[in-house]
């Protein structure tokens, strides 16, 4: 629904691969202080002097992790972005470089690659983090994406999955589930659109949930605001594959349990009304549906005060021993074991 036919295009091949690095790397400018040398020889150089590092990277497939049918190729870049930016938030450290490695198939023209760096482009100054280095090659079929993020704190802000306790509350950022329904909302218009090309889509009510998985954000901010709040976290999670799965993966690693409230998992209103109109349950969707890049975290019984009316936050329920099982509690109040779904098992 998104192509246009009158698109200049410009084979990658008539450049070869050095001109094509060149061409899509011009742009980059270095603004981290621990960047040293970044593109242009064998490797980066990096200083980060008394700062721990923190490393984590994501492989991203046509056909398994996007469409390109209604993800515009600026989006894909974005996005590829935040959720490797979301990993290093979710160790409570500031993100300041990324790797960046494509392999393309003939098909894409270099606008498309162009299209693709702007997105890389846009998140990399908006997160402040420098672009040092990556690598280009061909592909049989389809784009494949892998980025690096790097990442640095010192060693006492750097927040495992592992340090919950018994007691601890448990809180989440923003708002849960938009991410998967504008998924669905985009699915259904692309099937619409099979059926009639001329069927352009109106997405007006829908816009909160579509910029929520076209455009999603890292919480960078998070490790500021709860600085500011004189909170530490005691563990940190960021919600890619869906609440109850990260939930879990913090309990599992804690040994300790949980009791999360149906009732205070945040909800954006938007989010009620299309569940509604897709006869699915918001709660089902804010627990399992993926991609919100919130990030989920534990903090000390004694802190509450600090984050309760605070709007960035929520607390949602609190860690139990072990040997209690981990629990949603309904609205009902009735006590269901949790189970980690993931947002793929929601296609079943
Ligand atoms: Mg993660």
């Amino acid at each position: 629904m998104l192509e246009d036919k009158n698109q200049k295009k410009t084979s990658l091949a008539s450049l070869g691969e050095f001109k094509l690095i060149e061409h899509l790397t011009k742009h980059f400018t270095i603004s981290q202080e621990s960047t040293i040398k970044g593109i242009g020889d064998d490797a980066a150089v990096l200083d980060f002097k008394e700062k721990k590092v923190v490393v984590s990277t994501d492989l991203l497939v046509e056909g398994v992790h996007f469409d390109l049918s209604y993800m515009p190729l600026k989006h894909l870049g974005y996005k590829a972005v935040v959720a490797n930016v979301s990993d290093i938030c979710a160790m409570n450290a500031q993100p300041t470089q990324i790797t960046v490695s494509l392999a393309v198939s003939n098909r894409f023209p270099l606008e498309a690659l162009e299209e693709l760096m702007a997105g890389i482009t846009l998140a990399a100054s908006i997160y402040g983090v420098d672009v040092i280095g990556g690598d280009t090659t061909s592909s049989q079929k389809g784009l494949i994406i892998s980025i690096t993020a790097l990442g640095e704190a010192s060693l006492d802000e750097i927040t495992y999955r592992n340090g919950a306790q018994v007691g601890d509350l448990l809180v989440v950022s923003g708002d849960l589930g938009a991410a998967y329904m504008g998924l669905q909302v985009l699915e259904r218009e692309k099937q619409v659109f099979q059926v009639n090309p001329n069927n352009q889509p109106i997405l007006d009510d829908y816009t909160y949930l579509i910029e929520r998985q076209l455009k999603p954000e890292a919480r960078k901010d998070v490790k500021e605001l709860l600085e500011k709040l004189e909170i530490k976290p005691t563990a940190m999670i960021d919600i890619s594959d869906g609440l109850s799965s990260e939930l879990l993966h913090i309990c599992k690693q804690s040994h300790v349990g949980c009791n999360l409230y149906e009732e205070k998992i945040p909800i954006d209103p938007q989010l009620i009304n299309v569940c509604e109109e897709f006869s699915i349950d918001s709660t089902t969707i804010a627990l399992n549906g993926g991609e919100d890049y919130e990030l989920l975290f534990t903090i000390k019984m004694d802190d509450y005060d600090k984050i309760k009316h605070n709007p960035n936050f929520t607390v949602i329920g609190h860690m139990v021993a072990e040997n209690e099982g981990t629990h949603l509690i309904t609205r009902a109040n009735t006590k269901i074991a949790l189970k980690a779904r993931g947002w793929n098992a929601l296609e079943e």
